[in-house]
């Protein structure tokens, strides 16, 4: 890395006199960042990020706008109390309707177009312990849905071209979006509110000296700031290692346009392992991470041969069987996982506030993450 000194005039004008820096700048940094703003406009809010664009989940992901496929709220039971499991329900649900109110389906490319899970023949004791709880999930999510969230959808298996698929249910209230159209959105609304967003600057370091945040950088620079927030979710551990959380990484696939496709919704597989989604003609294809567990909890953007192989296999053998369909692009992302499929929001110094692991629910949950953080921040102004 490049290391030298700012010059008088870049420090003047791009580091003197930080209210608060973000570092990391996916959803949870840039909703932080629009949060703090809005609350206080003469606020100096600095964003920063390793990469010209964020590398790490939000830019990457599969844009599913999902709240829970019965089998992954089955296996949520396993790890903590009903309660838990519809108040994260409530807490995704909610944070996908905010998103969609403030920024405009337009904006950010939403369609209702459901979630389907699916089941294979092997897959027939699951598919039965979901329906045997299907009813369940109904009733308790009627008053936040509105409706019957969970309906059997077998009549629309033909439509969906899928084969070897013996079952399918459908999640009425989710949808998808366009990823890169959200973070394109969360990134203007940042400009306009006269948030400095700079790219390729990577902290290195952060201590607290006489009341201030100091960052260190790997260009040798030190910026001061009287309030910082981490959002850098599965690179937590860099900066902070005490954190209980670990890097996830995925897969993804997109394919060429394919003329005539006919599915269209997200799709999850395998107790939300595997997941898959149109995208216009395209299908985006991803995870698979319990294929190689150990393989995959690492931070680098490396390929995982072994599953990229499982999830084409999936591809040619499931959802566009016996055609000759060309992989456009592959690429893989990073999330931050724990024990609990819970957000860490919590102070970490005098002046600093984490706000990390969100999972695969970022795209419902980020924005909700980012302003509870910043309020947290505020509180310790
Ligand atoms: C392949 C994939 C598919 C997914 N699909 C979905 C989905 O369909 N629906 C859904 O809800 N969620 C999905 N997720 C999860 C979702 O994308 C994340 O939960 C969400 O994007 C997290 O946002 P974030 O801002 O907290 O973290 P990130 O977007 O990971 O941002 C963290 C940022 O911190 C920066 N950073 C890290 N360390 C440093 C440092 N030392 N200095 C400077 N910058 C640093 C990184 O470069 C990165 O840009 C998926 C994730 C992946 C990887």
């Amino acid at each position: 890395m490049l290391r030298y000194q700012l010059s008088h005039w870049e420090w003047e004008s791009f580091f003197k006199d930080i209210d608060v820096i973000i570092v990391g700048s996916g959803i949870t940094g840039l909703s932080a960042a629009i949060h703090l703003k809005e609350q206080s406009p003469r606020m100096k809010v600095v964003l920063i990020d390793r990469g010209p664009l964020p590398i790490g989940a939000s830019t990457r992901n599969a844009g599913f706008a999902c709240f829970g496929s019965l089998s992954e709220l089955i296996d949520d039971l396993n790890h903590s109390s009903r309660e838990d499991v519809l108040e994260l329900v409530a807490q995704r649900f909610e944070g996908l309707c905010r998103l969609r109110e403030r920024y405009s389906d337009a904006a950010i490319g939403y369609q209702a177009w459901g979630g389907y899970e699916i089941f294979r023949e092997e897959d027939a004791p699951l598919y039965a312990q979901c329906l045997s709880v299907m009813e369940d999930f109904n009733k308790d999510l009627r008053p936040l849905i509105g409706k019957d969230t969970f309906v059997q959808a077998d009549a629309q298996l033909p439509a969906t071209g899928l084969q070897k698929v013996s079952h399918l249910l459908l999640n009425q209230a989710e949808g998808q979006l366009h990823t890169g159209q959200l973070m394109q959105t969360l990134l203007r609304k940042a400009q306009s509110l006269d948030i400095l967003c700079l790219g390729g600057i990577t902290v290195t370091a952060r201590e607290e000296i006489n009341g201030q945040v100091v960052i260190r950088t790997d260009h040798g620079w030190s910026i001061q700031a009287k309030l910082c927030l981490l959002a850098t979710n599965g690179f937590a551990k860099t900066l902070l290692p005490e954190l209980d959380l670990q890097p996830a990484r995925n897969q993804v696939l997109i394919t060429d346009p394919i003329p005539g496709l006919k599915l269209k919704g997200c799709f999850h597989y395998d107790c939300g392992y595997v997941y898959f989604r149109n995208v216009g003609q395209r299908i985006l294809l991803g995870g698979g991470r319990n294929q190689d567990f150990s393989g995959e909890e690492t931070t680098s953007l490396d390929p995982n041969l072994p599953v990229r192989a499982y999830l084409e296999q999936l591809l040619r053998q499931v959802i566009l069987p016996e055609q000759a369909t060309k992989i456009d692009r592959w690429w893989t992302g990073i999330m931050g996982v724990g024990p609990a499929k819970k957000p860490i929001i919590r102070e970490v110094g005098a002046h600093t506030v984490a706000a990390v692991r969100l999972g695969g629910m970022g795209v419902a949950i980020g924005t909700g993450v980012g302003e509870r953080a910043a309020d947290l921040l505020l509180g310790r102004g």
